[in-house]
């Protein structure tokens, strides 16, 4: 077991939660014009409707979904599941990524306006997506997000794929465990290196926080875009070595290099 994240359940902690939200409340009703959120369209620069709608009207109808299972090791689609792949007989972990979309210029727009644009209200709808991406009657024990870096995450103010993993955990009523993956160090940028070389970054870069425990447990990992499976590997690797039964994982986005800019 882990501790989980984003349900806090001490009620001593919660009366503090409350007390903090009634002085952020009497702070702004005092002293500011609440400024509501731009609901803004991630790839036209419309209007969403809602914090439900990842972009507006026009641009959703036009984006391509795949909501596909997909084999790590050979890369071709088949159906999401915990059993080794018919196609190209290897027994990769994780064994099924699911896969919301290709990565195209439209979802380029909305991962970057999410992901460096600081748009969290994209995690609510994005993290649907992809749990509407996986089987129905999904059983997991846990579901782990890829670590943001900590640069990162102290950059932006937020992990992205934390918030998914949020908006996933709470679908499937299944906990989630946010520091049970730690990056042992810093690797480099992976937008301009080769499959070779970005399995070389990532060679050893993961490993299961000492205040986790996955011995047995199946796992649900999540990340934003996989290209090689580099960084899903090498996370895995460590769940795996942790003594994890099962690994699947979930992605919003497959780079197949349709559009030049890394994300
Ligand atoms: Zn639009
Ligand atoms: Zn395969």
């Amino acid at each position: 077991m882990c501790a989980e994240t984003g349900r806090n359940t001490d009620p001593r902690d919660a009366s503090e939660l409350v007390a903090l939200i009634q002085y952020g409340l009497r702070n702004v009703t005092e002293s500011a014009v609440a400024i509501p959120f731009p609901l803004v369209c991630p790839v036209c620069g419309g209007t969403r409707e809602s914090a439900n709608a990842i972009a507006c009207h026009a641009c959703r109808i036009s984006l391509g979904t795949l909501q596909q299972g997909l084999c790590p090791h050979c890369r071709r689609y088949r159906t999401f599941s915990d059993t080794v792949c018919d196609e190209c007989g290897t027994d990769q972990i994780p064994r099924s990524v699911a896969v919301v979309a290709l990565l195209d210029s439209a979802w380029r727009d909305i991962v970057h306006a999410f992901k460096y644009r600081g748009d969290q209200s994209l995690a609510q709808p994005l993290g649907a997506l992809m749990a509407e991406s996986l089987p129905g009657g999904l059983s997991v024990d846990a579901v782990i997000p890829v670590p943001t870096e900590k640069h990162k995450q102290r950059e932006r103010g937020y992990g992205h794929a934390e918030l998914l993993a949020e908006t996933i955990g709470g679908h499937f009523d299944t906990p989630v465990y946010e520091g049970a993956l730690e990056r042992t160090r810093r690797t480099k940028d992976q937008t301009r290196l080769s499959g070779d070389q970005r399995r070389a970054n990532l060679r050893g870069a993961f490993r299961v926080s000492a205040n986790c425990d996955v011995n047995t447990q199946s796992i649900l990992l999540v990340d934003d875009i996989t290209t090689t499976g580099a960084t899903l590997s090498e996370a895995s690797r460590a769940l795996n070595d942790a003594g994890a039964t099962s690994i699947l994982a979930v992605v919003l986005c497959l780079n197949l290099g349709i559009v030049s800019d890394g994300v």
